[in-house]
């Protein structure tokens, strides 16, 4: 995007939409505005200067952390109590609170096109993430379930018209929803190896979700003989990698045994009352699985952070990396023990042996740890791994993509409504809290997305729906009259038939001109030439295939370019 002139980086991830980027993008928002508007959506326009005080209602002033990007000013001065908004679910509420009373109004979906603001730690790849984008945001509101269910499949349906209609690739998968909340949420991903986010897809595509998500299915019992356990000297090997070099085993022969602390507990407590003391999490999974910690916190009913190495040895009685499942109790310090589902069938596992320089071999779980009993959970808490095979559908096995996420719709349920006290009277007059979902675009993504998915090394190869300009014609010969006269005529003619036309009559050379059109990827082309106008041809050919070059009379040529224009919309 830098290359073709359509962006320029002002500061880490700030950037301004020069004339050709900013056509783009206006295109992108077209297509956002037909479709949500279509699907029934109300557009309108919510300001980025937003009072912390909603934010503090909804206790988002922490779960946003340094995303929430805040104006300096004196204490007690108002621009202290001031936030650039990052989404606007606080604002539209503050709404509904005051407007959407009766469930006569209900249901009702808003949204705008607006700039967002975030303290990304890391902006990187250009417009992918940046400080400042354009987002297309919609909330609606509810007095049923049922509701809920029905809008938020209007606008996945909406969502897959507008990126299917932006030329991407993409695919919806089942998301977490992260610290927007609510109960479910799927993410549309643009696969590409530029992106940060993984998804598990199944080959034949019937299952698709975020890493983050995609539930593992259960690995059968191994059967190998129990044997005993054996302590094994291990000096100074603490890692997998070490450990297993040393033990001439294999990752997936091996127990990672993880201690965490319940942060939550403590901030769970019922106010005035001292915190309770945090509780230990023993976590296992396999030595070539990786935990993962949002499925880790939903079955331990807590947000896990690691435990400290005093934690660590207090309880393992050795230093960290030692640690292993079976003789945790001697040190009789109270944990809960978490295994992971694929540990649970392990036979003759290796670990720590919770003792320093010491592993233990001929682990077996249920003989040497329980599996079972009040403070034993067996679950699925790690991530999926490639090869896997999917929970869902065929069974067949999962494989990791990178992915884009260009779009997120939720279901947000009465989190907001609830905070904010947002209630509308239901048929008997009764007070009840909105039932929402909102659902968010990256409109600036979008279009960098578009473009990861449409490019070759001669530069962008737009979808024609979404290109700066739709046709461009290129006078080879501008100080020729036949040639001026025939390309002026042609350009008069399709900008009138509602095409967008970039007209080159710059006097440089061929090659320099061929070059500028490749890279900037006008998808079609016109070039008019004095020898060939002579026999009475103009060349016409696609960016996507450049060596389809078709000589065909001028007005034939016009015709073409009308013929696709046409078909594409
Ligand atoms: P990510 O996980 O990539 O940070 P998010 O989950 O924070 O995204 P949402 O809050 O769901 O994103 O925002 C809705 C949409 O806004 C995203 O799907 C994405 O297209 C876009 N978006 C979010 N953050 C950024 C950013 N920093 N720069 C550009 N676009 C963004
Ligand atoms: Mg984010």
């Amino acid at each position: 995007m830098l290359r073709t002139g359509m962006i320029r980086q002002l500061a880490a991830g700030i950037y301004s939409y020069l004339p050709l980027g900013y056509r783009s993008l206006r295109k992108v928002e077209e297509i956002v505005r037909e479709e949500m508007n279509r699907a029934g959506a109300i557009e309108l326009h919510m300001p980025v200067l937003h009072p912390i005080e909603l934010w503090e209602q909804t206790n988002r002033v922490g779960a946003m952390g340094e995303v929430l990007l805040r104006l300096a000013g004196p204490e007690g001065d108002w621009r202290s109590q001031t936030v650039l908004g990052p989404t606007h679910e606080e604002v539209i509420t503050e709404m509904a609170r005051a407007y959407l009373g009766s469930y006569k109004q209900l249901p009702i979906n808003l949204y705008q096109i607006q700039v967002k603001f975030r303290g990304e730690a890391r902006p990187k790849s250009g417009v992918l993430r940046t400080r400042e984008f354009l987002m297309k945001d919609a909330y609606s509101f509810h007095d049923t379930v049922e509701s809920l269910d029905d809008g938020y499949k209007k606008m996945y349906d909406a969502y897959c018209r507008i990126f299917s209609r932006c030329g991407l690739p993409y695919v919806a998968v089942e998301a977490e929803s992260g610290p927007i909340g609510g109960d479910a949420s799927h993410e549309f991903m643009v696969l590409t190896d530029a992106g940060e986010d993984f998804v598990a897809l199944t080959d034949n595509g019937d299952y698709a979700a975020n890493t983050e998500r995609a539930v593992c299915a259960p690995l059968p019992q191994q059967n190998e003989e129990m044997a005993a356990i054996e302590e094994v000297h291990t000096p100074n090997q603490r890692t997998i990698d070490e450990v297993t070099a040393f033990l001439k085993t294999t990752p997936d022969r091996m127990i990672k045994t993880l201690i965490y602390e319940g942060a939550a507990a403590a901030s769970e407590s019922k106010k005035g009352k001292p915190p309770a003391d945090p509780v230990i999490f023993v976590v296992l999974v396999r030595g070539d699985h990786e935990v993962n910690e949002n499925k880790l916190n939903r079955v331990a009913k807590a947000k896990l952070e690691l435990a400290t190495p005093v934690i660590i040895q207090k309880l393992t009685g050795a230093d960290v990396g030692f640690a292993g499942p079976h003789t945790l109790d001697k040190s009789g310090v109270p944990y809960r023990l978490i295994v992971d589902q694929a540990v649970s069938v392990m036979r003759n596992a290796a670990s720590g042996a919770n003792k320093t320089d010491h592993h233990a071999t001929g682990i077996n779980p249920g003989r040497d740890f329980a599996l079972t009993g009040e403070t034993v959970v067996v679950a699925d808490v790690r991530n999926v791994a490639d090869g896997d095979l999917s929970s869902k559908g065929s069974g067949s096995p999962i494989r990791l993509r990178k992915a884009i996420e260009v779009g997120h719709v939720f279901k947000l349920g009465t989190k907001y409504s609830t905070a904010m006290k947002a209630t509308y009277l239901d048929k008997n007059g009764k007070a009840q809290p909105h039932i929402m979902g909102c659902y968010g675009i990256g409109l600036t993504r979008t279009l960098a997305a578009a473009l990861e998915s449409h490019h070759d090394e001669g530069g962008a190869i737009w979808p024609l729906s979404i290109a700066p300009f739709e046709a461009i014609i290129i006078a080879l010969d501008p100080r020729d009259e036949d040639v001026m006269k025939v390309a002026n005529t042609m350009h008069d003619d399709l900008t009138a038939a509602g095409v967008d036309v970039l007209f080159d009559d710059r006097d440089e050379r061929a090659g320099f001109k061929f070059k500028d059109a490749d890279l900037i990827g006008i998808p079609l082309r016109i070039v008019i030439g004095k020898r060939a106008l002579a026999e009475g041809v103009v060349e016409f050919s696609q960016r996507k295939a450049p060596k389809d070059v078709e000589k065909i009379s001028p007005a034939a040529a016009a015709a073409k370019v009308k013929e696709c224009v046409k078909t594409a919309k």
